[in-house]
């Protein structure tokens, strides 16, 4: 069993988390990491809105109830512009909170997949 936690963009603060938990229920997307593990959702929030001053409170309280790995949700990146402070949240969260990040939650929307393709604003490693 995995125990894990998501942050979304505060831009999706009203969405509905469908697709996130869908994926989570279907180890799809960045969940196939998991394979046939058990996963928990410990704790699901947004980032507080620009510039991510939710961020410390809700990655300190989902380690507190267990997280092994903090999912941002695809969000960060498919909207525009990507999060400008996905390293520094990532950094932040696995060297002083001391737990590993994800970059993703379910699979890019093909029309932000091509969006992004052609303005290549996304850095590779995400
Ligand atoms: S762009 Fe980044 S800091 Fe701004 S609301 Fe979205 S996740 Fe939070």
């Amino acid at each position: 069993m995995k125990r894990i936690g998501i942050i979304i963009c505060d831009r999706y603060k009203s969405c509905d988390g469908g697709k996130c938990f869908r994926a989570v229920r279907e180890k799809e997307g960045a969940f196939r990491r998991y394979n046939d593990q058990e996963l928990v959702i410990v704790g699901y929030s947004s980032c507080g809105g620009c510039p991510g001053g939710n961020i410390e409170y809700v990655a300190t309280n989902m380690k507190k109830y267990g997280a092994e790995f903090i999912h941002f949700a695809t969000g960060f990146l498919a909207g525009y512009p990507p999060c400008p402070y996905i390293t520094q949240f990532k950094d932040f969260i696995e060297k002083v909170i001391d737990v590993k990040v994800v970059i993703g939650t379910h699979a890019m929307p093909d029309n932000y997949i091509k969006a992004h393709n052609k303005i290549k604003d996304i850095p590779e490693k995400y």
